[in-house]
């Protein structure tokens, strides 16, 4: 790939300010927010799915590797440009296209952030359900590409959930249409097998997504424990009494001593760690809901639940829990996020051993998570600048995936493969599952040029290869 050629056509397609090739652009784009980082040799800003597929193109000419880029929130690395080449910032198509209420859907551009979609679509009386923490920084194509998850999703579901159809462009640049309005298309479920590819089958220029209307009311409460396995008990005792909250999250101590120090927000310092709990629904549901829940709550140990008074309290709870994964950041110059999941029933268990772990390897190691979806979040804090404790910090991080999928759980529940889990998707998978799944990224794209260097352990790229 000769680089100056490139970027020429590049130039050709979207326009000379639209390429950055310098120096200190290539060191701005060459991290996200995991630990790896590799340089690309040209960023494009891209402004519709024809420049999306010109570029693309130019890429194939010159064999040039590609990776969209959203927001850079991801926690795997899926941004790094692993092998190199063209970064498609995607940012600034962030429109929201259509709102469809007849159809119950919306088409969004893939750089329009969640959070302003939730925004814009309030006024019409609707809502678009999953909600990752980052909503703020996170983009619908991110989203998508990560199959991203968030407390609503305990009960409304993850992305895939949500995804009708999209347009998308394929590793060689054509367009093409998949899935749609109506609710299910013959044939392969396409949307299905896009949404969580990490960028590795194309790039998503639109997306069709389901809406719902805002709900009539909405509850808040928080649950504080003493005992963090009493607290983790009390999430399958909720659900097994056949209640579905809206959110089921949980932080422990360390969290929440961090959140206060910068948020303010009111949680207890002295607990050893708190549930936010939300109902959602009728007006008239939602008093014998909260009672409900408050009673399982306190008969498994709660020393207090309280319920968020008007909106304000119930925004300032919401704020904690969003802003705890900026908020541990005080506690140590860097942390590994880790991103698994286990059934809901083992959280004690898993909690526990993840304690175990800390100790094992000297680090402090935090939970803010997704309780009701068993989605852990343990945070291993470090300094990045100490090799031997980033050591530590990897083999920690192996050792709570391990774990998880030991107790019957998977190595992601929404923060994707990326770089960070190539060799852990062996904990899941035989060697046969990967080499399919190889198989198709090949059939997709036959020359690797889409997001490569991802997902896959190295030696079944190889063995697919040959
Ligand atoms: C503080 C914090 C809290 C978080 N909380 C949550 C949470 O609650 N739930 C959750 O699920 N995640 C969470 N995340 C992880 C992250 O925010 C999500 O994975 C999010 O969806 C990534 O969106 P992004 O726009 O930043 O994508 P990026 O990081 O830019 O990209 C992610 C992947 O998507 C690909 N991609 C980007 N755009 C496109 C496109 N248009 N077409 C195809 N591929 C594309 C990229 O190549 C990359 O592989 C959190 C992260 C942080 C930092």
């Amino acid at each position: 790939m000769a680089r100056k050629e490139l970027v020429e056509a590049l130039r050709k397609i979207v326009g000379k300010t639209n390429v950055l090739d310098s120096l200190v652009d290539m060191q701005l784009y060459q991290y996200d927010a995991y630990l790896e980082e590799r340089r690309p040799d040209a960023v494009v800003f891209v402004h519709s799915t024809e420049e999306v597929s010109g570029v693309v193109k130019v890429c194939n000419e010159h064999g040039a590797p590609f990776v969209p880029r959203g927001g850079g929130t991801n926690l795997s690395g899926g941004t790094i440009p692993a092998r190199g080449g063209v970064v498609l910032e995607m940012i600034r198509m962030n429109k929201l296209l259509e709102v469809d209420k007849a159809s119950l859907r919306a088409r969004v551009q893939p750089g329009m952030f969640n959070l302003e979609l939730g925004t814009a679509l309030a006024p019409h009386g609707y809502q678009y359900m999953p909600d990752p923490a980052s909503q703020k920084a996170a983009t619908m194509g991110g989203n998508v590409a990560e199959n991203s998850g968030g407390p609503h999703c305990f009960k409304y579901g993850v992305t895939t959930n949500h995804v009708m159809g999209m347009t998308v462009v394929l590793p060689d640049g054509e367009i093409a249409e998949i899935g749609g309005k109506a609710p299910d298309t013959p044939g392969y479920d396409l949307c299905g097998i896009f949404v969580g590819s990490e960028g590795t089958f194309g790039i998503c220029t639109e997306v069709v997504v389901r809406i719902v209307r805002l709900s009539e009311g909405v509850k808040t409460m928080l649950a504080i424990y003493d005992s963090i396995e009493r607290g983790s008990e009390a999430v399958s005792a909720i659900v097994a009494a056949g209640m579905v909250p809206a959110t089921l999250e949980m932080m422990d101590q360390l969290v929440i001593q961090a959140v206060e120090q910068s948020i303010h927000c009111g949680l207890p310092l002295d607990c050893a760690t708190v549930l936010i709990i939300e109902v959602d629904g009728l007006k008239d549901d939602l008093e014998e809901q909260c009672k409900a829940i408050a009673d399982i709550c306190t008969t498994h140990g709660a020393r207090e639940v309280r319920v968020a008074k008007d909106d304000a309290e119930r925004a300032m709870l919401w704020a904690g829990r969003r802003g705890a994964f900026g908020a541990v950041a005080r506690l140590a110059p860097s942390y590994l996020v880790c991103d698994g999941t286990v059934p809901r029933t083992a959280l004690p268990q898993v909690l526990r051993k993840v304690a175990e772990v800390g100790k094992k390897y000297d680090l402090k190691i935090p939970n803010v998570f997704h309780a009701g979806d068993g989605n852990l979040h343990p945070l291993i804090l470090f300094d990045w600048r100490d090799k031997e404790q980033k050591i530590r910090v990897m083999k920690a991080g192996t050792e709570i995936l391990e774990l998880c999928v030991q107790l019957g759980g998977t190595i992601s529940g929404e923060h994707g493969v990326g770089l960070e889990k190539m060799d852990a998707m062996k904990l899941c998978f035989s060697d046969a599952d990967i080499r399919s799944q190889v198989a198709l990224k090949r059939a997709v794209d036959p020359k690797d040029l889409a997001n490569p260097g991802k997902m896959f352990p190295v030696t079944a790229e190889v063995a697919c290869a040959v």
